[in-house]
């Protein structure tokens, strides 16, 4: 029988990274975990076993720590590469911009020199809707402009360029991922997004509201030109994003093409659209107060995923109120334990 294939996943055990495992897992890969716990918690790891059954490895490092990287390349035979080790706050980026390009810059940086080493050429790499440059009607395709509008986006966008350099050589097949807005949590609620220290992203705060850590959330703007009047985001459900991996990476083996994606689901929803379908799924009330815009939101931005479509036969099969569902499932299981 053919053993399974062993793939890196870098930032395994962050909110992204450990739904990717459960679907590698489920889709018959092993995965091997790298992860500094800068911002995750290695009781993650016990969580994907949970799931699945499989316990992946895991090794604690960072990824610019290309000696330890290496040791673990040299342990595994490694088929292909999920990068998602990355800073990822747009408040912090703007605070602290060195840390973010040390990070995620030279973070993938010797990622890629430990790869090209050990003669590793697939790669699935994360960046995000913030390469794009605001646009008039909020609608993105991957051909839309890029020009990000602080730090975080510079750091992802920059990792793009580095990347399409070495796949025109033709050294590298990389699948690229722009997500557009990754929330929800694992179906069985036994695993959702845990982050250390502040959340500042829609979902995990409304988590925070049912856990009593908040009282209410801040909504920033109900001013925006759109219907309700705040602000308007493409949502997709965190396992969604997951099974996006699996496309692209069966993408990558059977074609040895690279290709830049949006993942996203195609739909906006507002805010108050969020707030209404989580307290309706769940039959809670989620105190809200309005605040102020905050610098760098636009109105509205939403993902053209047609050519995820095409190129993967991939799209988002759970919606807004799955979304609401299982996030509520995850956060009254974390308050339990
Ligand atoms: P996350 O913070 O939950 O996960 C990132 C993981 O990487 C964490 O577990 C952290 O401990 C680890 N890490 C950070 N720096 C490291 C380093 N130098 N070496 C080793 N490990 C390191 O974030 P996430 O939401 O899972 O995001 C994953 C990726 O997706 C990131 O690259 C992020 O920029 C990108 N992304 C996320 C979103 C989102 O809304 N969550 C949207 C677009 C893009």
């Amino acid at each position: 029988m053919k053993e399974a294939k062993h793939i890196l996943v870098t930032g395994g055990t962050g909110y992204i990274g450990s739904h990717v495992c459960v679907a590698l897992i489920e889709a018959g890969f092993i995965p091997v975990i790298v992860d500094d716990l800068s911002n995750s918690h290695e009781t993650v790891v016990g969580r994907i076993e949970k799931i699945t059954g499989i316990r992946p490895f895991f090794y604690c490092l960072d990824i610019r720590d290309s000696v330890a990287l290496n040791d673990v390349f040299n342990r595994h035979d490694i088929s292909a590469v999920i990068h998602l080790a990355a800073k990822k706050s747009v408040e912090e980026s703007i605070s602290k911009p060195l840390e973010y390009y040390q990070c995620n810059v030279e973070g993938l940086l010797s990622l890629l020199s430990v790869m090209q080493s050990h003669h590793i050429t697939r790669l699935v790499y994360s960046s995000s809707a913030t390469v794009y440059s605001p646009n008039q009607n909020g609608i993105y395709n991957e051909a839309s402009p890029v020009a990000p509008i602080n730090t975080y986006g510079w750091t992802k966008l920059i990792g793009e360029q580095i990347i399409a350099d070495i796949t025109d050589k033709a050294l590298l097949q990389a699948g690229i991922l722009r997500y557009f807005n990754p929330v929800g949590a694992h179906q069985s609620g036994l695993m959702g997004e845990c982050p250390k220290g502040t959340p500042n992203n829609l979902m995990p705060i409304v988590a925070e509201v049912i856990q009593g850590k908040r009282q209410y959330i801040t909504v920033y703007g109900d001013d925006y030109e759109t219907p309700d009047g705040t602000a308007i985001r493409d949502f997709i459900h965190i396992m969604d994003v997951a099974n996006a991996h699996i496309s692209v990476l069966h993408h990558i083996f059977n074609h040895q093409k690279s290709l830049t994606l949006n993942i996203g689901t195609g739909k906006g929803y507002s805010v108050f659209d969020i707030i209404r379908a989580y307290e309706d799924v769940n039959q809670v009330k989620i105190p809200i107060q309005i605040g102020a815009r905050r610098g760098g939101d636009a109105g509205h931005v939403c993902a053209d995923v047609q050519r995820a479509k095409q190129e993967l036969a991939w799209e988002a099969k759970y919606d807004l109120n799955d979304m609401c569902r299982h996030l509520h499932m995850w956060t009254i299981n974390e308050m339990a334990a």
